[in-house]
C-alpha cells in the first residue's frame, strides 16, 4: 500500500498523510528517490467513491434526521477528517507519472 513505482519506497501514514492526502493531487513527488508519480486509477476511483458517500451523508442523511445546523457541520467535517486521516493513507497506491 502506497509503493513508489521506481524505487519501491514504503510511504509512511505520515508521509501518505502529509504529503498526499492534505494536497491538491496531480503528481507527487516520492519522498525517497524524487521521481514524479500519481495516484493509481483504482485510488481515484476510492476518492469519487468517498466524496459522493460524504455529499450523500451531508445532502440526504442529515436533512432527514433534523439535526440542528451546528450538529450537521460537525458531522460532515468529522466525515471529512476520517476519509483524509484513514480512508486516504490506507488505500492510496501510486503509479509513475504520465507526462502528456
Ligand atoms: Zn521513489
Amino acid at each position: 500500500m502506497g509503493k513508489c513505482p521506481f524505487c519501491s519506497h514504503q510511504w509512511t501514514y505520515r508521509q501518505k498523510l502529509l504529503g498526499y492526502s492534505l494536497k491538491p493531487r496531480t503528481r507527487i513527488k516520492c519522498p525517497r528517490c524524487r521521481a514524479y508519480i500519481e495516484p493509481s486509477t483504482l485510488t481515484i476511483i476510492y476518492d469519487y467513491v468517498a466524496i459522493i458517500a460524504i455529499a450523500l451523508m451531508v445532502f440526504i442523511f442529515i436533512p432527514v434526521m433534523q439535526m440542528a445546523v451546528w450538529a450537521s457541520i460537525m458531522i460532515s467535517a468529522g466525515l471529512l477528517v476520517i476519509y483524509l486521516a484513514v480512508f486516504l493513507p490506507f488505500t492510496v497506491r501510486f503509479k509513475r507519472y504520465d507526462y502528456d
